[in-house]
């Protein structure tokens, strides 16, 4: 049975609380504090909760504040609450579905031609219970410090390394500072000229959108793309709206992708929605993935077959170039394979 304990305050008079580096240090880690904001009381949830999943619960506020009061199955809450099915073992799901410990050199994550990424933080503002790195040895893989350098120094030694995306974890989650160095040193290898952001982080905290980092990228010699990832409508607010206007007006290239999860946008009303909410937003729906068989995500997984016939029907109301593509990833093929 699960228990409540005592609220924990969430903001202080002393901070900043508009800053995203203090929206980040609050972020909620006791899914009964998380239930409490939303006026859920646990013994009333369809699922059960786990408390000390070593895959600890993160959220932050601007985050939790898109999800609807007294609803245990919003779409957004069932993105991150720990619950104790990822504790049953499902034949076929691993720890590493893309087999990418095996394939990195330190930092770097080379699969694909003409592109690398780059993990550059081993932390994330949210903690998605489906993601497929959790279970990921950031702290031997991350690109700072000497690894950093050795990362650079790889892309100055592969001249066919058009495009540098940035990845994590989550890349924004470092300071401009920090980037700005990186971006620095990126511009400065001739045959570079893309850079891609992977991030869903000014999806859960806006405020991460600052001026110094739009006009950083603004004046980039670099063809700047952001891939963002929203799952569902809900995720776009007036305040993400006006976060990514901002990115928009210094001629960044937004893009999404999506994971189809079930019981969270695996219908045709939902996925017509955010594609249409997001091109509202100037954002061009880009991908949207099968699930990638991570241990512990198993309850979100649905049917390739029935994914298929889903984004027919989505094709079936929507035109072409706000369709997303129905992707999925698998370790050692060159690219990613295109199912619809
Ligand atoms: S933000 Fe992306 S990398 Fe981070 S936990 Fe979520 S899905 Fe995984």
């Amino acid at each position: 049975m699960n228990k409540i304990p005592a609220i924990i305050p969430v903001s202080s008079p002393d901070c900043q609380v508009n800053s995203w580096k203090y929206l980040l240090k609050t972020a909620i880690s006791d899914p009964w504090q998380l239930l409490s904001l939303l006026n859920l009381h646990p013994d009333a949830l369809p699922y059960n909760i786990d408390p000390s999943n070593q895959f600890t619960l993160r959220v932050p506020r601007p985050y939790i504040d898109k999800m609807q009061p007294g609803n245990p199955e919003d779409p957004l809450l069932l993105q991150v609450i720990s619950q104790q099915a990822e504790n049953i073992q499902v034949a076929g799901y691993s720890q590493d579905p893309l087999s990418e410990v095996n394939n990195t050199c330190p930092g770097i994550l080379h699969k694909y031609h003409g592109r690398l990424l780059m993990i550059l933080s081993s932390a994330c503002a949210i903690n998605c219970r489906y993601c497929f790195r959790r279970h990921f040895p950031y702290q031997e893989q991350q690109a700072s410090g000497t690894r950093l350098n050795q990362s650079l120094n790889y892309i100055r030694n592969h001249s066919t390394i058009k495009e540098v995306i940035l990845s994590g974890g989550d890349p924004l989650i470092i300071s401009d500072e920090k980037l700005e160095k990186i971006i620095e040193q990126l511009e400065a290898i001739p045959h570079v000229i893309r850079l891609r952001f992977h991030t869903r982080l000014p999806v859960v905290i806006p405020q991460r959108v600052t001026t110094k980092l739009c006009q950083r990228l603004k004046n980039s010699r670099l063809q700047v793309s952001m891939v963002l990832h929203i799952n569902h409508p809900n995720e776009i607010d007036t305040s993400l709206h006006n976060a990514v206007a901002r990115l928009a007006d210094s001629g960044i290239q937004l893009l999404n992708q999506s994971v189809l999860l079930k019981g969270i946008n695996d219908n045709a009303e939902t996925l017509i929605l955010l594609s249409e909410t997001l091109f509202a937003s100037r954002i061009m729906p880009y991908y949207i993935h099968m699930l990638d068989k991570v241990a512990g995500a198993a309850h979100f997984d649905t049917d390739k077959e029935e994914a298929i016939k889903l984004l027919k029907e989505v094709r079936n109301h929507l035109p072409g170039y706000l369709c997303p593509a129905l992707a999925v990833e698998k370790p050692d093929e060159p690219a990613k394979r295109l199912i619809s």
